[in-house]
């Protein structure tokens, strides 16, 4: 049998032409929001860990939380090898240096609750209340931080009482214990965006996404600011 060589038309490599260019613009529009979700999950797994180390610090110190999640790495600490890298959300690029939790100023300053090295918000720290933060009134009318109240009583409190003028508790699945605001990028007023991306670790160490402002999130009847 004789073969013949068959060569191709230039009809047939431009289809082949264009093809590849279709190919190529997909991969492109897809990788970064394939990397996007690598960093979600890694997060997602950083706040999973942040949480066991905390369940454990707390059965070691009588229910009490750390001043900051630096307290809880190593050589002492319940975060094993890598624990650097654990406080660190993959989409801060500041590498746990911003003390803005990359919130916008207008939102409040809680730097006080910033360490270096550590992305996320730990809103329980046993931290005093600021001079801003006095004055949180609760929904059975206390009015919280006059004498020596820290962070970490204030929030108890405020799980457990709800917020003025619904009173009623959070659920502990909706109550966020430790916050990552670094997922997109936020305008001032963002607080009352729709969509959740800021992405918690809750009270009973469960992760999930939540609007800035989780108290509407968690109970409607709280409006927002
Ligand atoms: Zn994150």
């Amino acid at each position: 049998m004789r073969l013949t060589r068959h060569a191709f038309t230039l009809i047939e490599l431009l289809v082949v032409v264009a093809i590849i260019a279709i190919l190529a613009g997909i991969s492109l529009a897809v990788i970064p929001m394939v990397r996007h979700q690598a960093k979600d999950t890694k997060c997602n797994s950083n706040l999973h860990q942040v949480g066991l180390a905390l369940a454990v610090y707390q059965q070691d110190n009588e229910g009490g939380f750390p001043y900051n999640l630096n307290n809880i790495k190593g050589p002492d600490g319940v975060l094993g090898e890598g624990a650097d890298a654990v406080l660190l959300c993959p989409h801060d690029e500041s590498k746990g240096q911003s003390s803005s939790f990359n919130r916008p100023p207008s939102w409040g300053d809680l730097s006080e609750l910033f360490t270096p090295g550590c992305s996320y918000l730990f809103e329980a720290s046993s931290h005093l209340l600021t001079d801003e933060e006095k004055g949180w009134t609760f929904a059975d009318g206390t009015t919280w931080g006059s004498q020596g109240d820290t962070w970490a009583k204030a929030k108890q409190y405020q799980l457990n009482f709800g917020n003025s003028p619904s009173p009623s508790a959070f659920p502990a699945s909706a109550f966020p214990l430790v916050r990552c605001f670094w997922h997109r990028t936020w305008g001032d007023d963002d607080h009352r965006a729709a969509s959740p991306k800021v992405l918690n670790l809750a009270w009973d160490l469960s992760i999930y996404w939540s609007i800035p402002f989780w108290e509407h999130q968690a109970n409607p009847s709280i409006p927002m600011p």
